[in-house]
């Protein structure tokens, strides 16, 4: 009677060490282990990218693997009108005339054709493959706390006004249409409700931002600034020829940023515009420059890799836009009123740091500007005076890797713009060095 007995206590006994074993092993391999309070850290991203489903020249997996194995963090496909959705075929032929090389090739070279869907012959020319949706996309790519894809869409169109408007919604879960008004302001307003709509229908925090302001000279610093609950527009755009620098009647993307400001803090007693910076990318392939991944991103500080926590993050300004620089920290002592950055070294590399802004009791009376002839511009007004711009002063120039600067007291706002001696690792006609934006302080 005691002998079975003993053995049988002793098996569980044996079981439970097993178990206990098996258990702390599984947890020292770190499966399921998410660290309690992770500190805040930078996540790198890009929020504006085109692949086939519009007029990107690649297709969608193999877009999103090239930020992946670039050291992003997190990537939004973010195609002209539509979610990557459904059901899409291409014809190969098409793709690779879109391309100017043989993508599909490379597709399946990458892939192989158990990854690859295709239809029809490519003897007899008819040949069509299916581009993945996102969901396929993120299965293949995505990894916790390493790579994220955000479902986002570029709404597209034209103000009833005739001019051009994109913005991008990012971390949306339904397919929106673009809205037209009857003007820019009412257009932008128009589109961020329905994005506002569809956040609270769909219980997602989802990011509304104006694209390219200076593509096909659509957007004023005015329309940026009276449309006050827009916040977030790209101050760097990287594709070339989209005028980012401006032209000789329409000022550059930061003097729209600072002269939008002014007027937001000034005229509407509402919060300046946060600035990010994008690719834009559509061609994948090594053979155009005009529209190539790499040239310009965000660096979102964070405690997590979820596109709630970055949202959240960017709509708190927690995130500068950069085309090559890395900044370490970025802190605005409130009580100080000191703000502070902390550059990344880069070899041979020398920054120097301009602090800008606007003071008040700044002039506001904009002027139209004039083309050649003397016919007035439909751009920005001119608010420059004859003792120089009062909008977007530079108030210190600071050189090193250690920049601050502490507010007098007069200043609206103020906000950094450091330059490199270096060029941005994707060259680009428009922007010789590399730069970085931070976000503006000090108008709270
Ligand atoms: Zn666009
Ligand atoms: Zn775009």
């Amino acid at each position: 009677m005691l002998k079975p007995s003993l053995s049988l206590r002793r098996r569980w006994r044996l079981w439970f060490a097993v178990a206990a074993i098996m258990l702390s092993a599984a947890v020292a391999a770190g499966l399921g282990q998410i660290a309690k309070d992770p500190e805040p850290r930078w996540w790198k991203g890009n929020l504006h990218t085109h692949t086939l489903w519009s007029d990107g020249d690649n297709f969608p997996d193999l877009v999103a693997e090239w930020y992946r194995d670039h050291g992003y963090h997190f990537l939004a496909l973010s195609d002209h009108n539509l979610l990557s959705q459904g059901e899409l075929w291409m014809s190969a032929k098409a793709v690779n005339r879109r391309a100017g090389v043989d993508a599909v090739a490379k597709y399946r070279q990458r892939f192989g054709a158990r990854w690859v869907d295709a239809r029809g012959s490519a003897a007899e020319g008819n040949e069509e493959i299916r581009l993945k949706t996102l969901d396929e996309v993120r299965s293949l790519v995505e990894e916790r706390g390493r790579f994220l894809m955000i479902p986002a869409e570029e709404l597209t169109g034209t103000a009833g006004d005739g001019r051009s408007l994109h913005m991008n919604a990012s971390n949306l879960a339904e397919q929106l249409v673009f809205q037209a008004g009857s003007t820019m302001r009412e257009s932008i307003l128009r589109n961020l409700q329905m994005v506002d709509q569809s956040a609270k229908r769909t219980g997602r925090d989802v990011l509304l931002h104006v694209n390219h302001p200076n593509y096909k000279w659509g957007l004023t610093a005015e329309d940026l600034a009276g449309v006050v609950d827009e916040r977030f527009f790209e101050v760097w755009n990287g594709v070339d020829n989209d005028n980012d620098p401006g032209d000789a009647t329409h000022p550059d993307t930061e003097t729209i940023w600072d002269i939008a400001n002014t007027l937001r803090i000034v005229r509407y007693h509402a919060a300046p515009l946060y600035g990010l910076a994008t690719d834009d990318s559509h061609d994948h392939h090594d053979n155009k420059t005009r529209a190539v991944p790499g040239r310009a991103w965000v660096m979102v500080r964070s405690r997590y890799l979820h596109a709630g926590a970055l949202i959240q993050a960017i709509r708190r300004g927690d995130f500068y836009a950069t085309t090559g620089i890395t900044l370490a920290d970025v802190t605005f002592d409130r009580t100080a009123r000191t703000l502070s950055l902390q550059i990344e070294p880069q070899a041979g590399a020398e920054f120097v740091t301009r602090f800008m802004g606007t003071r008040k009791g700044v002039a506001l009376e904009g002027k139209p500007r004039r083309d050649a002839q003397g016919q007035p511009v439909e751009t920005t007004l001119d608010y420059r005076t004859a003792s120089g711009p009062q909008i977007g002063e530079v108030f210190a120039e600071v050189k090193g890797r250690t920049p601050s600067y502490t507010l007098r007291g007069d200043e609206l706002y103020v906000r950094a713009v450091v330059t490199s001696t270096l060029k941005p690792v994707v060259e680009s006609s428009e922007l010789p060095l590399q730069r970085a934006w931070t976000q503006p302080v000090g108008w709270q």
